[in-house]
């Protein structure tokens, strides 16, 4: 949509508001509501005022003014709020009208452009599979003896066992992948998900209930070009977060919400185009990938660990990397296998659709930070024809998960944790810094407020520790 047409659909469709959308460091998104009447072509071009100081990772109280700009080619109708509303993404500029270069849209656009400058492709698409869980209720509660945490979830309850309904038959924890209802309580509510997702333009390819017993959910929409996917994710949580809570639920991108059942990633599917060209497709090599999509996988896992701290960015994303739940602890890459990094689907793969899966992620990750490093990674691969068979990042074909010790000496693994992730970002961020992608400042504000969640989970009393220390 440019410019004209947004204006005529605030008119032909009476739209009574304008939502200005922001995103913060962390990936959040923010508004500010402007009547339609107070809308026309200066907003555009002008942009809106706003108060930087409280988002996080923005600029401190004393240089707070902030002028957001909207582009008007992500405009879509927002279907939750009563009064007929348009809502518009907004780039960040200073207000001497520089771009803000804490900005993770801006960062995403920069990451896209360096792509051109390069002239190694036009265009690179990414498509993320976002898994969710979805619950009744989520509580928090504080009791005497410190703070704990406790799911109220009909689902849960199948899974731990407490007294829930007697529902009948239940599928055992991992028992199941996608059984029909009534066994999938979920499908309607995903159907309505769906529906809407496709009103406000994204082209949604499936939808199923995941390997979770405890009411996990994936809804996959059409890949994109990198910023454009980053917008697609956050229309695309803020779709099944308010269908959920329509339903008295909650939706949670959490990576490991249940202790002991698979956790919910983010695998980015990611490809590189020129023209209308696929790039990474070359037929009779090792899963038809060309010479540039092995530098790309190369660039990828070489960089992974200092990667990790941008795709990876919670304390709980480090709880879903552990063997045994299709989350990936292995750098390596594979055609087809799951507990690999980087999969190569090769079912009904046409040279189009050649393309590979990053696994490690997950929806903690801001989308337009993640994007933006991962294809800094795989071009760095590229420029520097990074051989990941060299490297000894496989191909591994085996399931991982089932190798022995010794065959797994020479395998390398994912960071640990999240503290282990920010020490290999601080060690190895020369190539996210290449053309001015990302600067010094956007890396060390991330560190920094990355650590002090560290610090902040590791002061908080954990329910685990009651069970091995209360009686002790
Ligand atoms: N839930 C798994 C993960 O944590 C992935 C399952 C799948 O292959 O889609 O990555
Ligand atoms: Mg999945
Ligand atoms: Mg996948």
């Amino acid at each position: 949509m440019d410019l004209k047409s947004v204006l005529s659909l605030v008119e032909v469709e009476n739209v009574e508001y304008v939502d200005f959308r922001i995103v913060d460091l962390l990936g959040r998104q923010h508004h500010v509501t402007i009547p339609a009447y107070a809308v026309d072509e200066d907003t555009f071009t002008n942009g809106v005022a706003f108060d930087g100081s409280s988002l996080i990772g923005y600029k401190g109280i004393e240089e707070s003014d902030m002028v957001a700009l909207p582009d008007p080619s992500s405009a879509f109708l927002d279907p939750f709020v009563e009064a007929k509303t348009l809502n518009i993404v907004c780039n960040i500029y200073n207000p001497d009208g520089t771009p803000y270069a804490r900005d993770p849209r801006g960062i995403a656009l920069k990451a896209e452009a360096y792509l051109e400058q390069l002239g190694i492709a036009t265009s690179a698409y990414f498509g993320p599979e976002s898994e969710f869980f979805l619950f009744d209720h989520v509580r928090y509660a504080s009791g005497p003896t410190g703070s704990f945490f406790h799911i109220d979830s009909e689902e849960a309850y199948w899974n731990t066992g407490k007294e829930g309904k007697n529902l009948g038959y239940k599928v055992a924890n991992k028992g199941g992948y996608f059984p029909v209802q009534p066994t999938d309580s979920q499908a309607d509510i995903r159907n309505e998900m769906c529906s809407l997702l496709t009103q406000a333009g994204l082209k949604v390819e499936r939808h199923h209930h995941e390997v979770a017993t405890a009411g996990q959910g994936e809804i996959n929409f059409r890949f994109d070009t990198l910023t454009r996917t980053a917008d697609n994710l956050l229309l695309f949580k803020y779709i099944v977060r308010n269908v959920a809570a329509k339903h008295g639920k909650t939706a949670t991108f959490m990576p490991k919400p249940i202790v002991g059942d698979n956790g919910s990633g983010m695998h980015v599917h990611q490809s590189l185009f020129q023209g209308d060209t696929p790039l990474f497709y070359e037929k009779g090599g090792y899963a038809n990938l060309s010479e540039m999509a092995l530098h790309y996988i190369g660039g990828i896992l070489y960089h992974a660990p200092a990667l990790i701290a941008l795709t990876n960015p919670s304390t709980n994303s480090f709880k879903r990397l552990v063997p045994g739940y299709e989350a990936p602890v292995n750098l390596v890459f594979s055609k087809g296998n799951r507990s690999a990094a980087v999969r190569i689907p090769v079912a009904a793969v046409t040279p189009k659709a050649s393309r590979i899966e990053f696994r490690t992620p997950d929806s903690t990750a801001n989308p337009y930070l993640a994007f933006a490093a991962m294809l800094m990674a795989g071009l760095d691969g590229i420029k520097r024809k990074l051989d990941p068979r060299e490297l000894g990042y496989g191909p591994l074909d085996k399931n991982i998960y089932d190798l022995s010790p010794a065959e797994k000496t020479d395998i390398k693994s994912a960071p640990g944790s999240l503290s282990e992730a920010l020490t290999a970002l601080e060690n190895d961020s020369d190539f996210l810094l290449e053309g001015d992608v990302f600067i010094r400042e956007v890396i060390d504000a991330w560190i920094e407020r990355k650590r002090s969640e560290i610090q902040q989970v590791e002061r908080t009393v954990n329910p685990k520790e009651y069970e091995l220390y209360y009686d002790l």
